[in-house]
């Protein structure tokens, strides 16, 4: 197989993983697709989903929503956040279900059934701060809603709301969450709405937050093999990505390495010159900081992350031009590692692997 830098993304570690969250809570499964399946591949991602137990999917946009109905996946799927001005038309016709947070939101899903009513999750704020309905705006929203549906306008299929801290084991916000999204379904009842979907955990909240699955939960991260607490769930990372050594090359002590030279070789020092760089999402910020792994070994990155390249500090030997390094994987080195070498999240560093990376899939449902 003949590749330059590529991520194998395995579909079987995904499914395996969906299974495994499935198999911690009693709700069901709806797992976040969005950012082209967290840099895994949207439509292929969503499928593996659909193989380890999931029955619908969740993503953020309206495009990803389209794309996974255009592509033949048939199983329900939710667009949590949609701009105003977009045709909502073809989406209800898709039956792509629609997140409300608002007056303005639901006049306009209301005017964009045609054949069907529009399905919607009514989405309120319990202390994110971010989507969703402000307390203040529950009761108009609710009884707007109810009267919407009572007109055969809309259809309400789903309330949620999305956890703030989840991934902080004492955090007191999430009980606070989740003690505001019940008041909020109390609003619903009282109105005599029940939606058949509740909906209120993230993979964290899957994982350290039982109160908060309710019938069904979101996960992302997790599906992906990188639970954001500590479980015990056999979660693994399903993307490895690597590229092939292109030029292997001794420096003499003294030598500057890359832009701004910001290494200098204390000795002679052999280094491969690796194809992936910050335009690939290799963070910059890692320049001398990153290792990778050179036939199984730790190697260093030396110098400054480039746009398409790095230089790797490699042992004497046998490293040759066409040996592959792996960035990260399922091994020695995870994309945590990464994360932790540029201060961020393994979500951004998943959603960062760039367009001119390949995605090559192994496992079940290639
Ligand atoms: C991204 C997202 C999720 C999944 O979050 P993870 O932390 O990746 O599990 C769930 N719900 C909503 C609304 C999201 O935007």
């Amino acid at each position: 197989m003949s590749f330059q830098a590529e991520a194998v993304v395995d579909l079987g570690t995904i499914a395996a993983n969906v299974e495994a969250l499935a198999g911690r809570t009693s709700a069901a499964v709806m797992p976040a697709l969005k950012a082209n399946g967290y840099g895994h591949g949207l439509v292929p991602a969503a499928r593996a989903c659909l193989d380890g137990g999931a029955s619908r999917l969740g993503v953020a946009t309206l495009d990803e929503a389209m794309e996974l109905r255009n592509s033949g996946v048939a199983a329900p799927i939710l667009a949590w956040l949609v701009a105003p001005g977009l045709d909502l038309a073809a989406a209800v016709d898709a039956d792509i279900e629609l997140a409300v947070a608002s007056r303005e939101q639901l006049s306009a899903v209301a005017d964009a059934g045609a054949r069907h009513p529009a399905r919607i999750h009514l989405k309120a704020d319990t202390g994110m701060g971010r989507g969703g309905a402000p307390r203040a705006e529950w009761q108009t929203l609710v009884d707007l809603a109810a009267k919407a549906q009572a007109d055969g306008r809309i259809e309400i299929v789903g309330a949620f709301s999305h956890l703030a801290c989840a991934d902080e084991p004492g955090n007191p916000l999430t009980q606070s969450q989740d003690d505001n999204f019940r008041d909020f379904l109390d609003l619903l009842w009282a109105a005599d709405v029940q939606p058949q979907w509740q909906h209120l955990a993230n993979s964290a909240g899957l994982l350290a937050h039982p109160d908060t699955h309710y019938n069904l939960v979101r996960p992302g991260i997790a599906v992906y093999g990188y639970p954001p607490v500590a479980t015990e769930a056999p979660l693994r990372p399903a993307m490895t990505l690597r590229a092939r050594v292109v030029l292997v090359k001794t420096l003499p002590a003294g030598h500057g390495i890359g832009y701004g030279h910001t290494y200098v070789t204390k000795r002679p020092t052999r280094v491969a010159i690796v194809p992936l760089g910050y335009a690939d999402g290799i963070p910059r910020s890692t320049s001398n900081r990153a290792e990778v792994l050179v036939g199984g070994r730790r190697c260093p990155i030396r110098g400054r992350v480039s746009m398409d390249q790095v230089v790797v500090e490699v042992d004497e030997g046998d490293v040759r031009a066409g040996d592959v390094v792996e960035f990260f994987g399922d091994g020695d080195i995870t994309a945590e590692d990464w994360a932790t070498w540029h201060d961020t999240i393994s979500y951004e560093i998943l959603t960062s692997i760039g367009p001119r990376i390949p995605r090559r899939y192994v496992g079940k449902n290639t």
